[in-house]
């Protein structure tokens, strides 16, 4: 499948804007999206699941987004949790934040340019929460113990400032995004596909092309910047394989701190990230077959919702639904 990228694109700035410099990392956090298009390839599976849903088939992973191949570096054991197993978690306040708030800065391009301001963004959560609510019915229970919503207030109070800090860092009234919510997806020579889904893409009238995405967290200390491009980089390989063309710029949008952090990309940087990838896939297609994940205990443990099933903290994985070969036999 190829999805295109053009359209029609203006940037008040007659293209890519000025070039700022990067600014500090921590784990990029990819927030969820409610709404968009199919899920690219396996993803976390709610935990409130219908009971009478259909259990899902255990199947060899097949693509790679950006979220699973950060999964995979992060724990190996992790990726398996979510890809191979389909364990459920649970919803988060913080990523149901930000797909409420990727949501609002979408839709408020359907608006004129000169009312896309930041009270009629903010007048769009509302909206937007309860569309949130009907798709993803598992959020709603976010706040099932705040009977008299002041949680809930307080949650939509901090959406709102996200949105209004969003209003500080780009003018939406100066942009006519070529694409947003862009699913993508390419097939690399060796057949590993990549997948993934761009926030937004705008091409400058020169047929610049600038790849972005909003971050509803804060921006990372400069050790961690490179993780944190990594997403920014698979996609612009990924346009670069489609369209034959490589992004002028990256540009990761950071709501929660107020901060841009900008990469002007060049053809070895995205053969490099391919390498990588392509190791990447060696690695999990081997684990896949030898059902060999290996768990890799970080301080991000404190935030996975498999620690009952994770043997550095006593737990037991389910049994491996796949079937596999010994290690070292093939
Ligand atoms: S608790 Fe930590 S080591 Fe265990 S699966 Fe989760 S991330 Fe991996």
């Amino acid at each position: 499948m190829e999805t295109s990228i053009e359209g029609v694109a203006e940037d008040a700035g007659g293209g890519a804007q000025p070039a700022q410099p990067p600014v500090a990392a921590g784990p990029a956090a990819v927030a969820d999206r409610a709404g968009v298009v199919a899920a690219p390839e396996a993803a976390p599976v709610p935990m409130a699941t219908p009971p009478d849903a259909p259990v899902p088939v255990a199947v060899p992973p097949a693509s790679l987004s950006p979220s699973r191949a950060g999964d995979f570096m992060q724990c190996p054991l992790l990726y398996r949790f979510r890809v191979i197993d389909r364990l459920p978690e649970k919803p988060s306040e913080a990523a149901t934040r930000g797909t409420l708030v990727h949501a609002v800065l979408e839709r408020l391009f359907d608006a004129p340019a000169a009312e896309r301001t930041a009270p009629r963004a903010k007048a769009l959560i509302p909206g937007q929460w309860d569309r949130l609510k009907e798709t993803r019915p598992e959020v709603g229970e976010l706040f099932a113990d705040d009977p008299d919503g002041e949680r809930l207030a307080r949650w939509l109070t901090d959406a709102e400032r996200l949105v209004e800090r969003w209003f500080t860092l780009e003018d939406p009234s100066r942009l006519e995004p070529a694409e947003r919510e862009l699913f993508v997806e390419a097939e690399l020579d060796s057949g590993l596909r990549l997948r993934g889904i761009i926030d937004r893409v705008d091409v400058a009238p020169t047929g610049e092309v600038r790849i972005v995405d909003y971050k509803t967290g804060k921006a990372p200390r400069p050790e961690y910047a490179e993780g944190a491009l990594f997403q920014m980089k698979f996609y612009a390989l990924v346009v670069w394989r489609l369209k034959k063309v490589v992004p002028r710029r990256l540009q990761l949008v950071y709501l929660g701190s107020g901060d841009v952090l900008t990469y002007d990309p060049v053809v070895a940087d995205l053969e490099r990230v391919e390498r990588k990838l392509l190791a990447l896939w060696d690695a999990i297609r081997l684990a896949t077959e030898t059902g060999d994940w290996r768990p890799r205990p970080t301080k991000l443990c404190g935030w996975c919702d498999h620690q009952a099933h994770c043997p550095e903290f006593g737990g037991t994985p389910p049994p491996y639904p796949l079937p596999v070969r010994p290690a070292g036999s093939g």
